[in-house]
């Protein structure tokens, strides 16, 4: 709480701070911990954590950084928190994100902007931007973020930490604020891949609150750590070294695969072709998705409404025009444009096809190898307000991280390096579908 204090005037990592209830609870533990035994103590006991304001800690104010749920209370827990709770974590505050994580800069936050900590003049990334400069700046020991585009690999790489997106259905998502609902996934953002082993084997798991989850059994990801990586095969998908990638991000990857290779892993060149249409194609499918999760903020539930209107639907438009912000709105009418009659097969039914093929160019892959590495993104962390005025540009910072959702693939972000400007780089290991064991036990070699 003192490391808030002194670094949140410089980043705004944080939109809530629970600083009464967390010293509250921190005392509570330290007298619990006199009375219990050593197997006694939960695994996560006293550890400080925080959770990007998107999703619910009971009892606590969750804004998703927009002004429509400025001062909405969450009445329940999310499981994920649920979960962390009951081994013992205390929960210091809520971060900052793009509003309602769409973004991938943190500057759309109602909120104002997050700063990353290496560079104040920079963005920690997005949407969980506040998720990963919290943890970079030591002001939280790990937190939760989401990851529907990239949000929580690319943050992760801007601020030199470690962001790990799960398999869709490994993590529940009740309790996380949807925005394209089979796309989202909660998952750590830690120092360290030990961490965000730790936090996966506490989150993880089947949930009846949530048709989503898979009923897959959750093996000890603290133990998949230890495995030999020597003779794992690694695939290297020409199409992620791209023109117009920073031949410093790319230097640090191919660095980074040639570390792989020194502690016998077999590396090949694979080709996933059909990753050049894997923005276009999620910017159909998740604003569709959006647009229709966002019509529940009507001004009846929650909290924000517009004060002067003449009826009901008078109502529903001024609150939604002055609650949301303009990258929200944008969302809503393209996925309002592409869900329509008429333009429903020519965009929405086009772009889930295309969806299939990218999974099925990844199940090719992964006929032939057993993880993919691939840089995070095509350049280190930019300047507060360098994209802000052209939303393609700012879309286009997510190319190497979109296909992994779309795919419901888990994949590891993780620092390999810094450039010139001493920002951090981050490498991305991707793996098969609920073999998140492979890609943490390699990034734990690669750490
Ligand atoms: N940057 C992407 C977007 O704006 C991904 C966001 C996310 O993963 N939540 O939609």
């Amino acid at each position: 709480l003192e490391r808030i204090e002194e670094t949140e005037p410089k980043l705004n990592a944080y939109i809530t701070v629970t600083d009464e209830k967390a010293r509250r609870k921190a005392k509570v533990a330290d007298e619990e911990l006199t009375r219990l035994s050593e197997d006694e103590v939960p695994e996560l006991f006293g550890i400080p954590i925080s959770i990007k304001d998107n999703i619910n800690v009971e009892n606590v104010r969750m804004t998703c950084a927009s002004k429509i749920l400025e001062n909405f209370v969450s009445p329940y827990d999310a499981t994920v928190v649920k979960r962390l709770r009951e081994r013992g974590a205390i929960f210091v505050g809520k971060n900052n994100l793009d509003e309602f994580a769409m973004g991938s800069s943190t500057e759309t936050s109602y909120f104002g902007p997050t700063r990353n900590p290496w560079d104040l003049e920079r963005v920690p990334g997005g949407s969980s931007g506040g998720s990963a400069a919290a943890v970079a700046a030591r002001s939280a020991l790990a937190s939760l973020g989401s990851d529907t585009g990239g949000s929580i690999r690319q943050p992760a790489a801007f601020c030199g930490v470690v962001g790990l997106k799960p398999t869709y259905g490994r993590v529940s998502r009740y309790g996380l604020t949807a925005f394209a609902s089979s796309l989202d996934q909660i998952g750590p953002i830690t120092k360290s891949v030990e961490d965000a082993a730790y936090l996966l084997n506490v989150i993880s798991g089947q949930d009846s609150k949530d048709a989503t989850s898979a009923k897959v059994p959750v093996p000890n990801f603290l133990e998949a750590l230890n495995g030999e990586v020597k003779g794992l095969k690694a695939g290297v998908p020409k199409e992620y070294f791209i023109e117009g990638i920073d031949p410093q991000v790319k230097e640090s990857v191919l660095n980074a695969i040639k570390l792989l290779e020194k502690l016998g892993v077999e590396v090949r060149e694979v080709s996933l072709p059909n990753t050049k249409y894997a923005v276009e194609t999620y910017y159909i499918i998740a604003p569709a998705e959006a647009s229709s999760n966002l019509g529940r903020y009507d001004g009846v539930r929650y909290t924000f409404r517009a004060e002067n209107y003449k009826d009901l639907i008078d109502m529903y438009c001024k609150t939604r025009a002055e609650g949301f912000g303009d990258e929200v709105k944008r969302r809503i009418m393209i996925g309002t444009y592409t869900l329509s009659a008429g333009y429903y097969d020519a965009y929405y039914l086009r772009a889930q096809k295309v969806r299939t093929l990218i999974y099925q160019g990844f199940q090719n892959a992964f006929s032939e190898v057993d993880f993919l590495v691939t840089p995070v993104t095509p350049e280190t962390a930019f300047k507060i307000g360098e994209k802000t005025d052209d939303p393609i540009k700012m879309y286009l910072s997510d190319i190497f991280t979109i296909a992994v959702n779309l795919a419901g693939l888990p994949a590891i972000s993780l620092p390999c390096g810094f450039d010139d400007k001493g920002l951090p780089i981050g490498v991305q290991l991707i793996g098969k579908a609920f073999d998140e064991g492979t890609i943490l036990k390699v990034a734990n070699v690669l750490e």
